[in-house]
């Protein structure tokens, strides 16, 4: 190898290097991540984390805004949430499927950051979109780590999945405490003015998104109360997590 071929794939490789990110959440629209678990991003970049957003679709079905619109807001809210990079597959909006081309959008975004820990939605949503986004991660975060698998990227698999949730009440396996990010979700959620400004729409069956505050308020004190903190965000993961000290372990029991 010549010093020029050298020094370009070395470029390459502290190219690859410099995109690689610790932790990688994946949102059905623009706002899910951080209505979910915004909070837990902020702090995750708090701790000097390398974090990245990866929206399926730039909800263009939306009743309100324009894609557009929705673009500006997502990376408004990237800056306010301090995370590395936000990126939108462009998937249909409102038709999001379980199929080999949006699979293979995400499998390579996943080979691309090779971020070890995934967010991704519950299984379980009121929102289609929001339930087949679940089945096309999952799926893609596996083959992803196929040699074989043909698709862009070297082979890849996460190590963890952890299940973000918002619809009902539930119990969950992981809750991280956002006492200190609080502020900054709500920030971010606000970022999205067409979709929850309350002056921005007068249409009263969306009264609850103009108390979109007070939800996200009560729902992360909720989830903060079960781990003795002011505020939470609550996950599933399906794994039994084992713990290494039993006298340091973050638990009160009273
Ligand atoms: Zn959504």
């Amino acid at each position: 190898m010549d010093g020029k071929r050298k020094a370009d794939s070395r470029n390459k490789k502290k190219k690859k290097a410099s995109e690689a990110l610790d932790i990688l959440a994946f949102g059905a629209h623009p706002d899910d991540v951080e209505i979910t678990c915004g909070g837990t991003l902020i702090r995750c970049a708090d701790q000097g984390y390398r974090v990245g957003v990866v929206d399926l679709t730039r909800g263009e079905c939306g009743t309100r805004g324009t894609p557009e619109e929705r673009l500006k807001e997502a990376e408004n809210s990237r800056r306010v949430m301090g995370i590395t990079v936000r990126e939108n597959l462009g998937l249909t909006d409102c038709a999001v499927t379980n199929d080999e081309e949006s699979r293979l959008k995400v499998i390579e975004v996943i080979r691309k950051y090779r971020a070890k820990t995934l967010i991704i939605p519950h299984w379980e949503q009121r929102h289609p979109d929001h339930a087949e986004a679940a089945q096309i991660i999952y799926r893609a975060a596996f083959l992803a780590g196929l040699k074989r698998f043909e698709a862009e990227g070297q082979p890849f698999r996460p190590e963890k999945i952890l299940y973000a949730y918002n619809f009902r009440s539930f119990v969950p396996t992981i809750v991280v405490d956002i006492t200190d990010q609080f502020e900054r979700k709500l920030e971010a959620v606000r970022s999205y003015r067409s979709q929850f400004d309350p002056c921005a729409s007068q249409d009263p069956p969306l009264r609850w998104v103009m108390d979109m505050d007070k939800m996200l308020d009560a729902k992360a004190r909720h989830f903060g109360s079960l781990i003795a903190r002011t505020y939470g965000e609550p996950f599933i993961v399906q794994q039994v997590i084992g713990i290494d000290d039993l006298v340091t372990m973050s638990f009160r029991t009273m």
